[in-house]
């Protein structure tokens, strides 16, 4: 296809973001041409809006960003033959090797040198997206569009909490931004008994609240043994799912973990975090890093998951056209928001 489209697009070195017209993407055999329906904003995007240390080093100007998207398929390369013209789909946005010892082994989410779209190469913030075909994940129509933008950040919560057995567990959160959140409604669904989630942003306490969590825990009014006491809990949580990339969180939670207790990190840490050892070797913790999403498991539970009532919705607190893209991130920037989707299907006015 030829001609051009609307993308978001980091222009230059420095803050800020641009729409621009682009050209729409080529796409190779093995690749699918994707027009895109809804897209939602992550931490990320605004972290590369917002140029900080992290996306200073890491994006390379002219780049369209976005990489949490759900469109349909438009075009499919000569070599495709799973997926077809009109298919709804979402996408895995880390695209592997293939080559290394763990792409070949089928643990593509260890691969060695993954690359992200919307970070290493051009992203879903645009009327058109070129992926991989095996990329592409696709869903049945019934679930929309609104919802399957969210499948990245989904897969997040979905992969650091299903690390575990969740079932009559007692389950700690540190930190009610989206994905801790979405980790709320994934735990209660998988049938842990008390689910506790902290913060200090009372907008997104609330919305936790919202969302089933036993306890929204606002960490300046209270703490997490006060908790474990109103809930009559005498050894710890069984599972805690560390969501902040703060490290008084970490400590915080490591502090009040059971003897063996397990513990997904998928939270970023600044490299001056440090950590409490005593908690993690004498009450023997076990440790995983999270990063992105088990491929293609973590894809098929979040589908199957949706498909058997996890409802993820009431997360989305702002609706937007592409064009209200600034308002978009000032709204994301400003805490008071859960999921900011933006539309890209209705016509610009
Ligand atoms: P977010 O920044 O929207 O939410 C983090 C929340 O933590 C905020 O609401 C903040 O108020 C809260 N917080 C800060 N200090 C706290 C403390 N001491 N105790 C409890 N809560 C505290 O982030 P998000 O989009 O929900 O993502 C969660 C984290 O996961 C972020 O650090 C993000 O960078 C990271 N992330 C990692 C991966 C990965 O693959 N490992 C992928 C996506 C996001
Ligand atoms: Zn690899």
């Amino acid at each position: 296809m030829h001609g051009a489209m609307q993308a978001i697009v980091k222009t230059e070195a420095g803050p800020g973001l641009t729409l621009i017209d682009v050209p729409v993407p080529e796409i190779g055999p093995g690749d699918v041409l994707i027009r895109i329906q809804k897209t939602s904003i992550c931490g990320t995007d605004v972290h590369i809006y917002e140029w900080d240390d992290w996306a200073s080093k890491t994006i390379h100007a002219p780049q369209t960003i976005g990489h949490e998207f759900a469109g349909v398929v438009e075009k499919v390369g000569r070599d495709v033959s799973e997926v077809c013209v009109g298919d709804l789909v979402s996408g895995e946005g880390h695209i592997v090797c293939g080559h290394c010892r763990n792409c070949r082994a089928g643990r593509r989410h260890l691969c060695q040198t993954p690359n992200a779209i919307g970070v290493n190469r051009d992203g879903a913030f645009a009327e058109f997206l070129s992926m991989p075909s095996s990329n592409v994940w696709r869903v049945d129509p019934t679930i929309s569009p609104e919802v399957l933008s969210l499948f990245d950040p989904l897969g997040n919560a979905v992969h650091a909490a299903l690390s575990w057995d969740l079932l009559g567990e007692d389950v700690l959160i540190t930190g009610a931004g989206p994905i801790g959140i979405m980790s709320v409604i994934v735990a209660r669904h998988a049938g842990a008994r008390h689910v506790v989630i902290t913060d200090l942003n009372a907008y997104r306490l609330s919305l936790a609240e919202a969302c089933d969590a036993t306890i929204a825990l606002d960490i300046d009014a209270g703490t997490i043994a006060e908790a474990q006491q109103a809930l009559g809990m005498i050894e710890g949580f069984d599972v805690g799912l560390e969501m902040s990339g703060n490290p008084r969180a970490v400590n915080d939670m490591m502090a009040n973990m059971t003897h063996g207790g397990k513990i997904s990190l998928l939270g970023i840490q600044n490299r001056a975090a440090t950590v409490n050892w005593d908690d993690v070797i004498f009450k023997g913790l076990n440790i995983k890093g999270i990063y992105g999403r088990e491929m293609y498991e973590t894809w098929y539970k979040m589908t199957a998951l949706i498909q058997s009532g996890l409802d993820i919705s009431p997360l989305i607190t702002h609706r937007l056209h592409y064009t209200e893209y600034e308002k978009a991130f000032e709204v994301m920037a400003s805490g008071e928001s859960g999921k900011v989707i933006l539309d890209w299907t209705e016509p610009v006015k």
